[in-house]
C-alpha cells in the first residue's frame, strides 16, 4: 500500500480562504474587522519568524494585526498591564502571547491573565476545562488543525482507535480530548508507555507529537492507518552539503508511507495548518464577541 498524502499546505490555503471570505462578510454586513494582537517578549529568533508569519497572514486575510514587541527584560507587571489593555480593547478579538517567555516571567500566570474569550491559542485554564468537558471553547491551533484534516479525510472518526503519542498541554492532551469529543476510542502514549510499538499497532489513527526525529517506523503502523505527524525536528543533512540541515517529523516517513492509508508529510502537513487555525480562531472569537453566527467548519 502507498499512503495517500494529506496535503496540509493546500488544506491550510482552503482554511485561509474560508477565513478571508468570512472576514469580508463581517466587514460588509456588520462593519466589523477582526483583530489579532500578538505579543512577543525578547528576541528569540524562531519566535520572531513565527510572529512575522502570523502578522503577515493575518493581514492577508483582511484582519487587523497588532504586534507588540517588548524587551527581553520586560517586567511581569508591565506585560500583565499590556494584556489587561488588550483584554479591554474592543478592536482586539484575539490575543496571543508568543511562547516560550523569558525565564523570569511566569507563563501560566501570563496565559491565564488573557480574557478566555480572546485566548486564541486555547491555553487558558478556562478553555482547557471547557474543552475537557465538551463545551464550546477556544481550541489550541495545532490539534485543531489535525482534527480538521482527520475530519476531512474520514468524514467521521467515531469509533476509530486513535493513539496520540505525547501528552503535552499544547498538543497531546488537547488532541486526545478533541478525538474523544468526536467519539474516537483514545489512548495517550508517552515516555513511560510499555510496548509502544504494540500500542501504536492497534491504532486506526496515529498522532505523533513527541519531538524525536523519525522515532515511529513503518513497522509500528497498522496497515491502512491514518498517520498525523506533528513533529518538527531539524536534523543534519550532509547529503545537501556541509553544515546543511533538513526538517523531519516524529514518524519515519518513507517506511510509514508504505503501510499507512494516509499520512501527513513534514514539512507541508500539520505545520501550515497551525497558523491557519489561529486565523480561524480569531474569526470565531470575533463572531462570538459580537453575538454573530460562527463560521461553519472553522472550529471543533
Ligand atoms: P513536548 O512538550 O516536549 O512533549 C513531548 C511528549 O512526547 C511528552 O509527553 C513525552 O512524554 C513524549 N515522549 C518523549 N519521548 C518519548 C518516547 N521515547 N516515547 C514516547 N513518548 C515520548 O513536545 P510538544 O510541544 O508536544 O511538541 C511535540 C512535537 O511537535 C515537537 O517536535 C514540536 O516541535 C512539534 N510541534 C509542532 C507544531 C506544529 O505547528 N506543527 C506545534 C507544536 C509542536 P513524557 O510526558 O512522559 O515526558
Amino acid at each position: 500500500m502507498t499512503a495517500q498524502v494529506i496535503d496540509g499546505k493546500a488544506f491550510a490555503a482552503t482554511v485561509r480562504e474560508k477565513v478571508a471570505g468570512h472576514v469580508a462578510r463581517l466587514k460588509a454586513d456588520h462593519g466589523i474587522t477582526p483583530g489579532l494582537a500578538v505579543v512577543l517578549v525578547g528576541e528569540d529568533p524562531a519566535s520572531q519568524v513565527y510572529v512575522r508569519s502570523k502578522g503577515k497572514q493575518t493581514v492577508e486575510t483582511g484582519m487587523n494585526s497588532f504586534e507588540h514587541k517588548l524587551e527581553a527584560d520586560t517586567s511581569e507587571a508591565d506585560l500583565l498591564a499590556l494584556i489587561d489593555q488588550l483584554n479591554n480593547d474592543a478592536s482586539v478579538h484575539g490575543i496571543l502571547v508568543q511562547l516560550p517567555l523569558p525565564g523570569h516571567l511566569n507563563e501560566d500566570l501570563v496565559i491565564n491573565s488573557i480574557a478566555p474569550e480572546k485566548d486564541v491559542d486555547g491555553f487558558h485554564i478556562s478553555n482547557v476545562g471547557l474543552l475537557g468537558t465538551g463545551q464550546k471553547s477556544m481550541v489550541p491551533c495545532t490539534p485543531l488543525g489535525c482534527l480538521m484534516m482527520l475530519r476531512d479525510h474520514h468524514g467521521s472518526i467515531s469509533g476509530m482507535n486513535a493513539v496520540v503519542i505525547g501528552r503535552s498541554n499544547i498538543v497531546g492532551k488537547p488532541m486526545a480530548q478533541l478525538l474523544l469529543n468526536d467519539s474516537a476510542t483514545v489512548t495517550i502514549a508517552h515516555s513511560r508507555t510499555k510496548d509502544l510499538p504494540g500500542v501504536v499497532k492497534q491504532a486506526d489513527i496515529v498522532v505523533a507529537a513527541v519531538g524525536r526525529p523519525e522515532m515511529v517506523p513503518g513497522d509500528w503502523i497498522k496497515e491502512g492507518a491514518t498517520v498525523i505527524d506533528v513533529g518538527i525536528n531539524r536534523i543534519d543533512a550532509p547529503e545537501k552539503g556541509e553544515g546543511k540541515t533538513r526538517l523531519v517529523g516524529d514518524v519515519h516517513y518513507e517506511s510509514a508511507a508504505k503501510v499507512a492509508g494516509a499520512i501527513t508529510p513534514v514539512p507541508g502537513g500539520v505545520g501550515p495548518m497551525t497558523i491557519a487555525c489561529l486565523l480561524a480562531n480569531t474569526v470565531t472569537a470575533c463572531c462570538r464577541a459580537n453575538g454573530l453566527d460562527e463560521p461553519e467548519g472553522l472550529t471543533a
